[in-house]
């Protein structure tokens, strides 16, 4: 089952397929919306990012009960910030950026300490990115620790061009969160 869409039009469109089958216990058409999930970014209105259904058991369903999440996949699921922030974030390390100073740029905070936690994160899904791959180069990355020269060989290669939109497309290729 998908859960991740490029745009909201596709993700309601998704979510409105009276077949779908539920990815827990597998029964189709017990699907229920269950709303909308919304992410509140600095001081701007909170905006829809996506959608809970729920496998319903009630008024005639026989679903399972457990609900899916639909979600845009500029999203990163359990990261307060989007594709943008991690995409600058990125860039600014693969461009030689110390860690400290590129977590701070990117996201605006003054404390560094959460952009260690998004180095562990990325280490933690560097299985999970390195498996399409075939080839790895991290001759460019020797001045980093040796954790650092993995992430950044790997990004280098997996985000070539523009980090938020390939940050959203590897979301939406490989149906899996980013981290
Ligand atoms: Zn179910």
């Amino acid at each position: 089952m998908a859960h991740f869409f490029q745009c909201f039009e596709s993700l309601q469109a998704f979510s409105f397929n009276p077949v779908l089958e539920c990815p827990h216990c597998a029964a189709c058409s017990h699907f229920v919306s269950h709303g909308f999930i919304y992410k509140k970014q600095s001081r701007a209105q909170p905006k829809i990012v996506g959608k809970r259904l729920c496998c319903s058991n009630r008024f005639g369903h026989a679903g399972c009960g457990r609900t899916v999440q639909l979600l845009l996949s500029c999203v990163i699921p359990k990261l307060r910030y989007g594709a943008v922030t991690l995409g600058v974030f990125i860039a600014l390390l693969l461009s030689g950026s110390a860690v400290a100073q590129a977590y701070r740029q990117a996201s605006g905070a003054c404390s560094a300490r959460n952009g260690w936690r998004w180095l562990r994160r990325f280490y933690h899904s560097l299985p999970n990115w390195r498996l399409p791959m075939q080839r790895f180069n991290s001759v460019a990355f020797q001045h980093r620790s040796h954790a650092l020269q993995l992430i950044l060989s790997t990004l280098a290669i997996m985000l070539p061009a523009d980090k938020n939109l390939a940050i959203s497309a590897w979301q939406c290729l490989h149906q899996v969160g980013f981290c």
